[in-house]
């Protein structure tokens, strides 16, 4: 496979060639793709939902067939015992984000699962309180820490550090979050950033950040949302504190499925956190003895309460079998040829159309999204886009958000979306 740009070629003849010989050109027929006019739509949005796989459906029937036959024994009688069944979703997901099982648990849902972990490892003091993170975070990631700080009773205003980019950028410099760091280092008490942006698709340096906090005395927590199932990951070895995700975006498990979270084993046997508990974060040797005392288990297990959504955990293992079974390597090999064609096919577009596309995001800090300014155009342009059967998302004012995704898109794709752009523009 062509590992420079100038060997690729704007024909759906080449792209064609380079699905040919991609090793994962089969996981394609594992999804379900969505149509228009009765072809396959050009799916870009994997980043915000991603597509079902085929085999999802038999994983929910199984626990549906266990439920009609066993009822409430289903939590000991089932194939996968309801009881224990998150346990199978743990090593997998593991795998794809580089942590240790221990360190791992699916539950709940994403901003819940921050919150959660923040009453463990946001402990802000007099004199250190303030939270790090990058400005035009995900809203959602911005009210959880305003919210955080409030029920601190801090001011918002002034616990909160918003690193930008530079003026007439995009993406942020990392020097400016290094240089924050050490300006702040005797005031901060957390740094809370996406692993990748959401908007631009820049990804930081998450070992580099986690060091400069930790040489900070400051924790240092991850959103993944855009991360996992993404990037190559290695969250135990960076030595990250927490971090959570959903798994409805690259990692395919249904709208609104289980989230996921990392807690990294340095503080599994502390005592002294703070903890909202519940009775699923309870030692599993005596949970069901009902004591009032809360034994905590020594593991990432700790930080659940609830027992396990079945339904849309099957939804998840479906997924994360599919995860393990490709390998993230191989995942990323595939994904850094197809945003370098997509990067290909623009640049060639560009010099037709008067430079009107600017990528945004960094060449080389990045996952599988691109986010490209339409300049001179206005949501009109998505529109059109959809109606001929390609779907990227659009933020406003005028950034289109492309994620070719490499378990399910195609060179072919890419080269179709650059001829449907092409003509409307
Ligand atoms: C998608 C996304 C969310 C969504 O949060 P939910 O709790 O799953 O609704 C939050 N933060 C980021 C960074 C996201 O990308």
């Amino acid at each position: 496979m062509p590992n420079t740009t100038t060997l690729f070629q704007n024909t759906a003849a080449f792209a064609k060639q380079l699905d040919d010989i991609d090793d994962l050109k089969n996981y394609r027929n594992q999804f379900y793709i969505p149509q228009h006019n009765g072809n396959d739509m050009v799916y870009f949005t994997g980043n915000s939902l991603g597509l079902q796989p085929k085999i999802t459906k038999s994983y929910i029937e199984q626990e549906l067939n266990d439920w009609a036959k066993y009822g409430v024994e289903g939590h000991f009688l089932a194939q996968n015992p309801w009881l224990s069944y998150h346990e199978l979703l743990t090593h997998k997901m593991a795998k794809v984000v580089g942590a240790l099982p221990s360190e791992t648990v699916m539950m709940n849902q994403l901003t819940v699962n921050l919150h959660l972990l923040m009453v463990s490892f946001y402990r802000p003091t007099p004199q250190r309180y303030k939270i790090l993170c990058e400005a035009k975070a995900f809203p959602s990631d911005q009210y959880a820490l305003q919210s955080q700080v409030k029920f601190h009773n801090f001011n918002v205003e002034d616990a909160i550090i918003e690193i930008t980019p530079r003026e007439g950028e995009h993406c942020i410099n990392e020097v400016d979050i290094f240089e924050a760091i050490e300006k702040y280092k005797d005031e901060l008490a957390l740094i809370m950033i996406g692993g990748v942006n959401y908007f631009s698709g820049q990804v930081f340096d998450m070992k580099a950040i986690t060091e400069a906090g930790h040489k900070a005395g400051a924790v240092v927590g991850f959103d993944l949302a855009h991360a996992a199932g993404n990037l190559d990951l290695q969250l135990h070895d960076w030595k990250v504190d927490f971090a959570a995700w959903c798994s409805y975006k690259y990692l395919n498990s249904g709208p609104g499925s289980v989230a996921g979270a990392f807690v990294h084993e340095t503080h599994h046997k502390s005592t002294n956190l703070p903890l909202f508990a519940g009775w699923w974060g309870h030692d599993k040797k005596t949970r069901f003895l009902m004591d009032k005392t809360f034994v905590p288990i020594e593991s990432a297990e700790r930080w659940q309460l609830s027992n396990a959504p079945i339904l849309s955990m099957a939804a998840c293992h479906a997924s994360l079998t599919i995860f393990n079974e490709v390998g993230m390597e191989n995942l990323n090999k595939k994904s850094k040829q197809l945003t370098d064609y997509l990067q290909f096919v623009i640049d060639e577009i560009n010099k037709q159309k008067n430079n009107c596309l600017q990528i945004i995001t960094p060449l080389q800090n990045r996952g599988c999204q691109i986010s490209i300014v339409a300049n001179g155009y206005g949501k009109e342009l998505y529109n059109k886009l959809i109606a001929n059967g390609v779907i990227p998302d659009w933020r406003e004012p005028n950034v289109i958000r492309c994620a070719p995704v490499p378990l399910y898109n195609s060179f072919l794709d890419v080269y179709r979306f650059g001829s449907v752009l092409s003509e409307l523009l």
